[in-house]
């Protein structure tokens, strides 16, 4: 019997995965302390795990820094995490010399978690609601110019804030090193490596356990007419805009269509329905996924996950960064479609295609059959029961930084021949264009590069192993 301290923000697409894995360790003989927050307590202790309220150590936040939580502004929720962290620090002191975790089990982003299992050296297994991402993997995702500057402009202030942790006794190297895992730290992904962008980047401290869910149901797609679900999460989900929309498309189509649109939102501000939709504050979403031929999703990992598990083909609405390349990767995998036109007609054309072409059925299925051949919420409990790990295998995003710092060099000493020769033989006053070009081409050039080398050491891994 193991103790085994689980952390996570106030998040029910972060917490959900948890609870399955808490319930598995919590049957197993497991002692489960969960550090969570009054909206989750419910969850938690029907997993059977012990809830430890965590509330009174959220700081009191201004509308301005709420706004911007709630759309996910990067900078805010770094300095927040900060701040709990900091807030928290006398109590977990007292949490960890009373309870003593053999391990901590937390969010990947929950910073009092890892700064915690970090400072009193307990083993520590990260849990990532998202796809894992590393520098491969996060190309996935495309910056916005204003979301580039507000990285930019946030990273003195995040750095200012991060200075505030050492007296308390938490090392941190870096905001990345809060932010990202590693290739040394044990983490649990719930999705399946095939999925998984760049699986090949990740090292066997990853476990892919696919989608740890509450659920013994099976795709059932059996009845009179389609069903369409329309949900856009639990976080930025105030959207009458699009749900109107949305009901304007398929209110005269032969679907009966489900709607959820969230606890804050107002269900009046739909008005009057028609006879086909139907709208809720909260469903049981893998029930109605379950039923459904097409799911309007928002792209959140969960969502995504769940739509899989159960062989819906979705239309791909992200409206943040990394849901951009969650979509990019089920537009990969050909299991659905995105939302480019987001008009009631747009709305229409997209749901009628999904209903229609039967490639996005096939590849619902097929990515369904391979998320049931994982390990699921056992996996990842046999994972943390037997942390920390061992890798036995060469971390390939190691040899990968070794070829690119040769490749750098190279790089850099080919354009300045190449300038030096340009002043010689052509002119000396333009010689500055060679080096402007250089700059600018730089980063293209050593991703595509990336790219390359990496095809060639996961062939050679592959080779090794047979
Ligand atoms: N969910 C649910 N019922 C709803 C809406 C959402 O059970 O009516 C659950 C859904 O099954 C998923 C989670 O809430 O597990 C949403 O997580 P996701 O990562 O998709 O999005 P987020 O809410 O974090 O943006």
């Amino acid at each position: 019997m193991k103790k085994i301290a689980f952390f996570c923000i106030p998040a029910h697409g972060h917490t959900n995965p948890m609870l399955p894995v808490a319930a598995e360790l919590v049957k197993r003989g497991n002692a489960v302390r969960f550090y969570s927050f009054n909206e989750f307590e419910q969850k938690i202790l029907s997993t059977g795990a012990e809830f430890v309220s965590c509330d009174k150590y959220l700081p009191a936040i201004t509308q301005a820094e709420e706004e911007k939580l709630k759309n996910v502004n990067t900078t805010e929720m770094t300095l927040q995490d900060i701040r709990i962290t900091i807030g928290m620090n006398d109590f977990m002191e007292k949490e960890f010399a009373d309870f003593h975790p053999d391990v901590v089990y937390t969010d990947s982003v929950c910073f009092w978690g890892k700064l915690n299992a970090w400072k009193h050296k307990v083993p520590m297994v990260c849990s990532t609601s998202t796809f894992a991402f590393n520098q491969l993997s996060s190309q996935y995702m495309k910056y916005s110019l204003g979301e580039m500057k507000e990285m930019i402009f946030g990273l003195p202030k995040i750095s200012k804030e991060l200075k505030k942790l050492k007296p308390y006794g938490y090392q941190v190297e870096s905001t990345l090193s809060l932010l990202q895992n590693d290739n040394s730290t044990d983490t649990v992904v719930y999705t399946s490596r095939n999925l998984q962008p760049c699986a090949a980047s990740f090292s066997d401290h990853y476990a892919f356990v696919g989608p740890s869910v509450f659920s013994d149901l099976t795709p059932n797609k059996q009845k009179e007419r389609p069903l369409v679900y329309i949900s856009l999460g639990t976080v930025i989900n105030d959207r009458p805009d699009f749900y109107h929309k949305c009901i304007q498309a398929l209110s005269n189509m032969n679907a009966d269509v489900i709607i959820s649109c969230g606890r804050y939102m107002d269900k009046s501000l739909l008005g009057e329905l028609p006879a086909n939709v139907q709208a809720f504050a909260y469903v049981d979403q893998l029930e109605v996924l379950s039923r459904a031929d097409v799911f309007i999703t928002h792209c959140g990992m969960n969502s995504v996950s769940e739509s899989l598990y159960m062989a819906a083909p979705m239309i791909l609405y992200p409206q943040t960064n990394e849901q951009r390349a969650v979509a990019r990767r089920v537009e990969e995998k050909g299991a659905g479609l995105l939302l480019r036109d987001d008009s009631a007609k747009g709305i229409r054309k997209a749901v009628e295609k999904a209903l229609n072409d039967s490639r996005y059925t096939v590849a619902a299925n097929e990515c369904c059959r391979d998320l049931r051949s994982c390990s699921g919420a056992a996996g990842a409990a046999d994972f943390i029961e037997n942390a920390p790990h061992t890798s036995v295998g060469v971390d390939p995003l190691v040899q990968l930084n070794r070829s690119s710092k040769r490749f750098r060099l190279c790089y850099w000493i080919l354009a300045i021949a190449l300038i030096i020769l340009f002043a010689v033989l052509v002119s000396r006053n333009y010689a500055w264009i060679i080096g402007l070009a250089a700059g600018i081409l730089a980063y293209p050039i050593g991703n595509v590069f990336q790219k390359i080398k990496f095809k060639s050491i996961c062939k050679k891994s592959k080779r090794q192993n047979r």
